[in-house]
């Protein structure tokens, strides 16, 4: 028999057809499937009786079959079989499209118990292709708290359910204990094998909350010792302490006063680089908010010292920028600057390298082709990261890793609570900058329905005929059959065709080449595209000041901070900028929160409200942290057992267990491991 981390090829009965289907799910082990964790759960234990049936949503209910079936033809030779059935009280039609088996399944005279919605067609009411099972058959169906896993075409949730269940069958007693004895009983937390079977399988809510409060518990568990592992692994470690801190000749070439917050964090920044302590400092502030002042004012303190700054980007163009304009600040300085990116041609970039390599260059900015084997520096002397969520757990553990690591600065433009940052970023001290430089406009917010979509419409032209360039956000890519979403793909092409035949729209979206999204950007800076139609993929900072409306589809389905990532593309520039919001459906309390979203342009406020309402989850998506887990549904209260985790994680880091523990430092560095992955 295989092990619990072995392939999933290797389980008995799986076949190698969907291998690729369930990669792209991130199974790769029989492991990976067990802890591909449901994302909700439908609650189908409760009986409704016939009479309180709610409209639209899916329930049980449970009914005697009143008359034999009928089956008939609808247009295009549709089956369509109506079936009459009642409880003790009232009675109810059923209908089956397609379904002509039903008929002989569902006998008169006896009990089912089905699973399914009722709605209204023509003035009929009736509940269409519901589930059943017989009331003294096996409960499948029925009965039961249904888990309902993440899926990609391919892939149903039943198939996923089944082989979920064969796994946790033969290879549940394999579960390792990644949480102290100790630290569960402190905690009340159940074991590591009733955990996983319960959130696959639950029997009760009771059962299922049990197990979710650990999972949770565990994941932040794993996530913090790692953390604090990574700090206390680099305590160990010295830098140069870079004595000369005198700034006098950068603070007199900036053509403006740096803010009060700017000013704090650049002190925050020259204390730390001047101990041997190597630093390893988060500068989080909102859009706009001058981060790239402060990384300047640090490498401008290195070169001062003699030594080289690397400054990491996560694309080519924002790579070209931050050169263009920090070479017109700092090389009258006497700071030689370099860019080094992956799509320069190899001579261009041997030279580069030669000279990074002979110390003639003090600062090098470029995208992680920085780090690529065969970029050697002479004295490097401190690492800044711009754009955090690129630069993930993975990348910080392997600068560790190198030893001699120097300094980092990490900057951040994702607002994140404070509580949330102690526990996301555990490792790093935190400088924030929480203030705008003077005479920012505030970009003016509007949430509108379908109703005004032409007026919209115009509001675009009117933007593009002043010369100017708009954004336009899908929260998809592609069409689906089952959810009524903008696709950034068709959306385009309409707008194209139908709506701005004159316009020059372009299409930006996750799913295409590296070199084919920067050429669609580089167009989009360069004016040569009035409407950008894009998913997300334009949230990470590329500045193109000429834009001056967003406009964002199905905002309901994005976090405030989020949106507010989007928004912060527009405003950047000399002009009035706006951001409108479509709403496609959403409830009174989703609606509310955009609201909200409209009458602030404070990021921080935004992120409170976010961790308010939707809790931790989206600030631990892979693309924040740089992490693959914390997308299994929460149980409530999830903030606080982050909390208790974080506590219990500095405890055993100080005082840590012996060899029984390997479970936990395995789990500790597949974190590592999967964190540099997922760098995207
Ligand atoms: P971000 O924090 O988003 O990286 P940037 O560093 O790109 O922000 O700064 C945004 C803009 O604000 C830049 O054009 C920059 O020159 C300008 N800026 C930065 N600091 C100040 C300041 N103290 N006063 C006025 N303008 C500033
Ligand atoms: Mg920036």
């Amino acid at each position: 028999m295989p092990s619990i981390h072995d392939e999933i090829r290797f389980m008995k009965g799986v076949g190698q057809a969907r291998a690729k289907k369930r990669a792209a799910l991130g199974i790769h082990s029989i492991f990976d499937l067990l802890r591909h964790f449901p994302r909700q759960y439908e609650d189908r234990t409760r009986l409704v009786p016939i009479a309180q049936l709610p409209e639209k949503t899916p329930v049980c209910f449970r009914a005697m079959v009143t008359a034999v079936p009928r089956a008939s033809y609808g247009k295009g030779y549709q089956s369509i079989t109506r079936v009459q059935v009642s409880d003790s009280h009232d009675r109810i039609s059923l209908t089956f499209f397609h379904r002509k088996n039903v008929a002989e399944e569902l006998k008169p005279g006896r009990v089912y118990i089905f699973y399914g919605a009722l709605s209204e067609n023509d003035g009929f009411r009736s509940v269409v292709n519901p589930l059943f099972e017989p009331e003294d058959g096996p409960q499948q169906v029925t009965r039961r708290i249904v888990p309902v896993y993440p899926l990609t075409a391919g892939i149903s949730n039943a198939m996923l359910s089944r082989l979920i269940g064969q796994a946790l069958e033969l290879y549940a007693p394999q579960l390792e204990e990644t949480i102290p004895d100790a630290i569960r009983e402190k905690y009340g937390l159940c074991g590591v094998r009733e955990a996983y079977l319960a959130v696959h399988q639950p029997p009760d809510f009771e059962a299922l909350e049990r197990a979710r409060r650990r999972l949770c518990f565990e994941e932040f568990f794993v996530f913090s010792v790692g953390l604090s592992l990574l700090k206390s692994r680099r305590r160990e470690q010295t830098a140069p302490a870079f004595s000369d801190q005198d700034l006098g000749d950068f603070f007199r070439a900036l053509p403006f006063a740096l803010t009060g917050a700017q000013q704090r964090a650049v002190d925050d920044v020259l204390q730390d680089l001047g101990r041997t302590e190597p630093m390893n400092r988060l500068v989080q502030g909102d859009v706009g908010s001058g981060k790239t002042m402060v990384a300047a004012a640090a490498a401008y303190c290195a070169a001062k010292n003699g030594w080289q700054t690397a400054f990491m980007v996560p694309t080519e163009i924002l790579a070209e920028q931050h050169a263009q304009s920090l070479t017109k600040l700092l090389e009258p300085l006497g700071v030689r600057i370099a860019l080094l990116t992956g799509g320069m041609k190899a001579a261009e970039a041997r030279q580069v390298r030669e000279l990074i390599a002979q110390g003639m260059a003090d600062l090098v900015i470029g995208t992680h082709a920085l780090f690529s084997a065969g970029t050697a520096f002479a004295r490097l002397g401190l690492v800044i990261a711009d754009e955090q969520h690129r630069f993930g757990l993975g990348q910080r553990a392997a600068l560790a890793e190198k030893g001699q690591t120097p300094p980092v600065l990490v900057m951040s433009a994702t607002p994140i609570p404070r509580t949330l940052a102690l526990i996301i970023y555990g490792d790093l001290d935190v400088s924030v900058i929480d203030e705008l430089p003077p005479g920012r406009q505030k970009v003016d917010t509007f949430l509108v329905s379908e109703r005004l979509r032409q007026r919209v419409n115009g509001f675009i032209r009117q933007q593009v005929r002043e010369g100017h360039q708009v954004y336009i956000v899908c929260p998809a890519v592609e069409q689906s059959q089952t959810e009524d979403l903008k696709a950034a793909e068709v959306w385009a092409q309409t707008l194209q065709k139908a709506v701005f035949p004159d316009l020059r729209v372009a299409l930006l979206h996750g799913k295409m080449k590296p070199a084919d999204k920067d050429a669609v950007m580089r167009s989009f800076a360069a004016h040569e595209v009035d409407i950008l139609v894009a998913t997300t993929v334009i949230e990470v900072g590329v500045d193109v000041p000429n834009a001056t409306l967003m406009v964002i589809e199905n905002a309901e389905r994005f976090g405030l901070s989020q949106l507010h990532q989007l928004r912060g593309r527009v405003g950047r520039g000399e002009a009035k900028s706006h951001c409108v919001l479509f709403a496609g459906g959403g409830n009174a309390q989703t609606i509310a929160r955009l609201k909200a979203f409209c009458s602030t342009n404070d990021g921080f406020r935004i992120a409170e409200e976010d961790l308010r309402l939707r809790g931790p989850g989206d600030f631990f998506g892979s693309r924040q942290s740089g992490l693959p887990l914390f997308r299994a549904a929460k149980p409530e209260g999830s903030l606080e057992i982050m909390e208790l985790a974080r506590q219990a994680a500095d405890g055993y880091v100080s005082d840590p267990a012996g060899p029984e523990m390997e479970p936990l430092h395995a789990r500790v560095r597949a974190l590592f491991e999967t964190g540099g992955a997922t760098m995207n």
